[in-house]
């Protein structure tokens, strides 16, 4: 696994490694790029991403990269979880071909040209808390998705309001790549997988179970032909209780709220604090 910081090395290597053998091939005759973009501490969710990737495309590229435009003033930037040597193992493990770990100004300029989430759906469920956050989020996707190239690029659907809005992006903005969408994991008792879970003591891990069993009371509902979103958010919250509930919405798959579930076009979404920590979780039905 080749480890590289330099934006324009990793460009100037790639253009050279495309163009050699390989069977799976990119419509302009390339061999094909997957990239999972991170921000780091992985996990079995970011090695799923890597593992599909790497069924899908010949070259397979991770990038590392803590992004500090995404985070607000007073987040956990300073304290998010870093695992800089257990990750090298494992995308080395998971057979990732190259390993992109920038430094922030490898990547930021001091006066920089950045994007702005649309003015909608940039400032709804996550948006509402966290305003800046996805201006953040789309130029740093921008940036590694240029400086990659890829053919195919995997997110995660837990990030399902992030995922929109790069799928969004890609669309709105005429961009090459073709954005794969990858199922939540979880862990055997149902918490859905992230970096932030490492924050849990013992007895807020227990109480994050709230988070993913209202999702699955939402699901159970839904199965016994219940679809109206009144009622299936007021149960979810008398389930989440005592937690802080950032949201609880009920969408359809562009996003927009709906006033019945519709099967196959709904994502329900929950965002709670568990102690000090911000949890995000969904479903899609
Ligand atoms: P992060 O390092 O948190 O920025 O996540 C990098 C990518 O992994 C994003 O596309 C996330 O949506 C995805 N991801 C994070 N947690 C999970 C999970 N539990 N299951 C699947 N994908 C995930």
């Amino acid at each position: 696994m080749k480890i590289i910081s330099n934006p324009l090395e990793l460009k100037e290597y790639l253009k050279e490694n495309k163009s050699s053998a390989g069977s799976i091939r990119d419509f302009q005759g390339n061999q094909s790029v997957g990239f999972v973009p991170t921000m780091g501490a992985l996990h079995e969710g970011h090695i799923t991403l890597i593992k599909r990737a790497r069924e899908e495309n010949e070259l397979v590229v991770v990038s590392i990269f803590l992004n500090p435009t995404q985070f607000l003033k007073g987040e956990d930037l300073d304290k998010y979880p870093k695992k800089d040597d257990a990750d090298k193992i494992i995308c080395e493990k998971s057979g990732v071909d190259v390993l992109f770990f920038p430094n922030a100004d490898d990547i930021y300029a001091d006066d920089e040209v950045s994007l702005l989430a649309p003015n909608i759906r940039g400032y709804v469920l996550e948006g509402t808390s966290r305003p800046s956050h996805f201006n953040g989020v789309l130029t740093v996707v921008m940036k590694l998705l240029n400086i990659v190239n890829p053919t195919k690029a995997y997110f995660g659907k837990k990030d399902a309001q992030q995922l929109n809005l790069i799928s969004l992006m890609v669309k709105q903005l005429f961009m090459d790549v073709k954005v794969i969408a990858v199922d939540t994991v979880r862990e055997k008792d149902g918490l859905a997988l992230s970096s932030r879970n490492t924050y849990l003591n013992e007895i807020e891990r227990k109480e994050a179970l709230k988070i993913s069993s209202s999702l699955y009371l939402a699901s159970k509902m839904v199965s016994q032909n219940i679809f109206a979103s009144k009622d299936i958010v007021e149960k979810m919250r008398e389930c989440l209780h005592p937690l802080e509930i950032a949201y609880v919405e009920i969408l359809n798959r562009d996003f927009e709220l709906i006033q019945e579930v519709e099967i196959g076009n709904s994502i329900i979404l929950v965002e709670a604090l568990v102690g000090r920590t911000r949890l995000l979780d969904n479903i899609w039905l």
